[in-house]
């Protein structure tokens, strides 16, 4: 258990996902490279970050940007959607709304489904957190992919679930300890928005602070 003021960016598990170096460069170096990914990404989070859209289609409400915590996993973030879904059971009250619902985190992302597990891991750490905040089982999210159009729905299952508890503990052991592990080249290099600034041929340097031009953060972005 973690406090509040202990908790990191939720985004950090999509990060660590990929890569641990990656993580530390955005969230412990402060270091950030926008390239055309990452561009078109945030663009596509600015059009859902309207904290007082709400939408009602028949028996789902739509929430947007929502914000979340989990002091379990030490995590905090905002959700793009979370859906609330009429059920008969196992669902929470709204004010002013009649019945019983059910979240469920929607994840918007550009591009085409990914071939590891970065994004179920957010959108389960986005459930785990709605849980934990509303005191429901959350079992299903959702990934909206802009290239495709489509959406992918991810189960939140016990897998996954131990898959981001184990990512969130690394989370926080690196951040505690200050720790930029080594880079690693591997094939993911290619789409790393960071690449330039890691430089993954050099396998012997643990900083890369101050190399080349680029931005220092204030705040780790989301
Ligand atoms: S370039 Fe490769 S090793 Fe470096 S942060 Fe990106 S994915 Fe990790």
């Amino acid at each position: 258990m973690y406090l509040e003021e202990e908790c990191l960016p939720l985004s950090g598990i999509q990060h660590i996902a990929f890569c641990p170096r990656q993580f530390a460069l955005i969230h412990i170096e402060c270091q950030w490279l926008e390239n055309a990914l990452t561009f078109d990404g945030r663009t596509m989070h600015d059009s859902t970050d309207d904290p007082f859209s709400y939408e009602a289609r028949g028996t789902v409400l739509i929430t947007r940007a929502v914000p979340l915590v989990s002091t379990k996993l030490g995590i905090y973030g905002v959700a793009d959607v979370v859906e609330f879904r009429k059920c008969d059971f196992g669902g929470v009250s709204l004010e002013g709304r009649e019945g019983l619902w059910r979240p469920y985190p929607v994840e918007y992302k550009r591009g085409r489904p990914k071939q590891d597990d970065r994004d179920a891991v957010q959108v389960c750490a986005q459930a785990m957190c709605l849980e934990e905040m509303l005191g429901v089982r959350v079992d299903e999210g959702a990934l909206f992919y802009g290239k495709t159009r489509r959406r992918q729905v991810v189960k939140i299952g016990a897998e996954l679930r131990a898959r981001v508890e184990y990512l969130a503990g690394e989370m926080h052991r690196l951040y505690d300890g200050g720790v930029t592990p080594p880079p690693h080249k591997t094939a993911a290099c290619e789409s790393c928005s960071l690449a330039e600034v890691c430089l993954p041929g050099i396998a012997s340097r643990r900083s890369s602070k101050g190399y080349l031009g680029v931005s220092t953060l204030e705040e780790p972005r989301k």
